[in-house]
């Protein structure tokens, strides 16, 4: 079957800067209209809305929190407002507050299973509705190597990326007989300004580790979702994007 793109709707969570910024860019391709979601950074935010419509393609940018529930359905619904359906979700909206177990402070733990989590929660449960309608979906969640293997000073983040993977199998499992599918793309490292706030040592040591000797960039990551939203019969898969990390 042939899908018409140029029909379609997308919406990136975390799409004004790193990986998020390259998925929309990767949508806008394939011509479909593209909503892109941030939290606070106006000006990024604009220089992603320049570069979809720079490949001459309608982009809204709406500012919310997708770690509050509320807003993350009201997200969902001002897209369907502005466009009238959404055909394609990326759930890619994260951070990082990285520590050692024993420091980790009670707002450590929420703040990041509140954003990495319950945000793809609940930006998920708002948008299979429309999806259901349509009986057309492409729900792509954006993980971690850490919610696979671990990673110690991030117990939080490890927690909530496994719990998106648990996730987005369950979702697989529910929405298959509507023509929805749900996949996970679990990268490892990527050069953004998440990575950038890591210790150079430390980011060095950890690209010993990786076989193919250096991070992805941002585009491989959007390649890799690219792949999942085209693909007719993949649901409930993580596509591991890690320059052979895990290996396993
Ligand atoms: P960046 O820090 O570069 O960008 C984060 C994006 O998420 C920004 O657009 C930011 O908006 C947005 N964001 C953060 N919190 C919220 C929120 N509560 N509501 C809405 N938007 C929010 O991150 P990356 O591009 O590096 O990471 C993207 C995803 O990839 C994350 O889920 C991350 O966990 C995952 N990942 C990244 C890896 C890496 O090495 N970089 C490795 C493995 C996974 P604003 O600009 O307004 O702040």
């Amino acid at each position: 079957m042939t899908i018409a793109w140029r029909e379609k709707v997308g919406l990136v969570t975390g799409g004004s800067r790193g990986i998020g910024r390259q998925i929309a860019l990767k949508l806008a391709e394939s011509g479909m209209k593209v909503a892109v979601n941030y939290r606070g950074n106006d000006e990024a935010a604009k220089t992603t809305e320049e570069l979809v419509r720079h490949l001459g393609v309608d982009c809204l940018l709406v500012r919310s929190d997708v770690s509050d529930i509320s807003q993350a359905q009201s997200l969902v619904n001002t897209v369907l407002e502005h466009w009238g359906r959404l055909d394609v979700l990326v759930n890619n909206a994260g951070i990082v507050r990285d520590t050692l177990l024993l420091r980790m402070r009670d707002e450590d733990w929420y703040d990041v299973v509140q954003t990495d989590l319950t945000g793809v929660f609940a930006c998920t449960r708002a948008a299979i509705k429309p999806m259901m309608k349509q009986r057309f979906g492409r729900i792509v969640n954006i993980a971690s190597i850490a919610g696979l293997m671990g990673n110690a000073g991030q117990a939080n983040y490890a927690a909530a990326k496994a719990g998106v993977v648990g996730f987005t199998r369950a979702v697989a499992r529910e929405m298959a007989s509507r023509n929805i599918t749900a996949n996970v793309v679990a990268p490892g490292l990527v050069e953004t300004e998440l990575t950038g706030q890591m210790a150079q040592e430390a980011f060095q040591t950890l690209i010993k580790k990786v076989p193919l000797g250096r991070a992805a960039r941002p585009e491989e990551v959007a390649d890799a979702v690219w792949y999942l939203v085209q693909a007719e019969y993949v649901t409930g898969h993580t596509l591991v994007v890690d320059g052979g990390f895990v290996m396993n």
